[in-house]
């Protein structure tokens, strides 16, 4: 069987963009590949933010109550460990289990895609058409395709195999804990220039707190035991040993090269194709509205040229968003403009003290 799409990476990018495909082209044989076996071993805060919340109801979509944890979240307290500065911002986030978030947008794919768990190891073109090894179980085999789709986030085997474009990676660690203090559900946002030029942050989800911050890969280990000390200390926190630690690479874009959505034939979606915002990490946003713009360039046929010309016409105002999220990373991440920013007290919450 050779199939008019391969899809690799069933997150919110690939499954979004199977599920608006299958719809718009009926016509096409979808394969729609993805390696992860375990429940979450890839880190996430799991935050659904209004921007996503927007795209989701745009697909007229509603979340269902399986896919939500507690608490949900009205607010951030963000703090900066080195200044000694405290400021709490209004913020209206969802508070989602990452696992089941991705298990339902994947239950959203109609029947007539081929999803299959696999993990794909390699990519070699033959000729017009592309020819995937994949690992399905303790099983190798191959799928060919006549177009490959890139969904498979950071680490993408599609971008490394066709684009040469080098971008910056921190590294993310995420660690759970059992709130051994039951502490009062706080979600944190932590500036530490000490031991990172990214944010950290700590929130409760269901009976669990997670402590993740997004640090360079040099001595990333040591910088996040280190902060995690200095915040537990600043805030008078007892964290207790973990019961998990996970972590994965997290995507630094610094320009506009720093965006590869593919050439024609080979498309880069979500954050393979370095969609992530440069300040908070959001992503699931961008993966959905890349996915559906790839998916509307696929009505006009299947042209691979066309189909390229215009998902990057689509794709031209989320871009121009995103480096505005690099304008407000350098603000953010810089102390002198966060101290501005936050000793004004701008757009922060009062609290009620009783
Ligand atoms: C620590 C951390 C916290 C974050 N917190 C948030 C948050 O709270 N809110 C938010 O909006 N964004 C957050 N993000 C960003 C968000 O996770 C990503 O931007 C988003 O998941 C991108 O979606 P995607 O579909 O492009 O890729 P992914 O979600 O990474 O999905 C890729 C899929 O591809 C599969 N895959 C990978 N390689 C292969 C392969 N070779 N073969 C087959 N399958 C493969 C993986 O199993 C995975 O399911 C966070 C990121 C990090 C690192």
């Amino acid at each position: 069987m050779i199939y008019d799409i391969g899809i690799i990476g069933a997150g919110p990018a690939g499954s979004t963009f199977a599920r608006i495909l299958a719809e718009i082209r009926p016509d096409l044989k979808i394969i729609l590949l993805d390696g992860q076996i375990k429940r979450s071993t890839k880190p996430c805060g799991g935050l659904l933010s209004p921007d996503a919340q927007k795209v989701l109801a745009s697909f007229d979509l509603s979340l269902p109550k399986s896919v939500l944890v507690e608490p949900q979240i009205f607010s951030v307290k963000t703090i900066d460990l080195v200044q000694n500065l405290e400021r709490d911002y209004f913020r209206l986030y969802l508070n989602m289990d990452r696992y089941e978030f991705d298990q339902w947008l994947i239950s959203l794919v109609p029947q007539s895609v081929d999803y299959v768990k696999a993990k794909c190891l390699k990519i070699v073109q033959i000729g017009s058409n592309f020819e995937l090894s994949i690992k399905h179980g303790s099983e190798l085999s191959k799928v060919i395709c006549k177009q490959l789709v890139g969904a498979e986030g950071a680490n993408s085997i599609v971008r490394k195999s066709f684009f040469d474009n080098k971008i910056d990676y921190y590294l993310a660690i995420q660690q759970w804990f059992t709130n051994p203090e039951k502490k009062k559900p706080i979600y944190y946002c932590i500036f530490d220039s000490q031991t990172s030029k990214a944010c950290s942050w700590l929130m409760h989800k269901d009976d669990h707190l997670i402590y993740g911050g997004a640090f360079s890969p040099q001595h990333s280990r040591e910088n996040f035991e280190k902060q995690k000390r200095r915040f537990c200390k600043s805030q008078n926190y007892i964290l207790g040993e973990p019961i998990k630690t996970e972590a994965c690479q997290v995507m630094k874009p610094k320009g506009w090269r720093d965006f590869v959505l593919g050439k024609p034939g080979v498309y880069l979606i979500g954050e393979a194709a370095g969609l992530i915002s440069a300040s908070s990490f959001e992503g699931f946003s961008y993966a959905f509205e890349s996915g559906l713009k790839l998916a509307e360039a696929f009505q006009i046929g299947t042209n691979a040229d066309q189909i390229f010309k215009t998902y990057k016409k689509k794709m031209r105002v989320l871009r121009f968003k995103l480096l505005g999220k690099m304008i407000k990373r350098d603000f953010l991440y810089t102390a002198w403009t966060r101290k501005i920013i936050m000793k004004s007290g701008v757009q922060s919450i009062n609290k009620i003290k009783l």
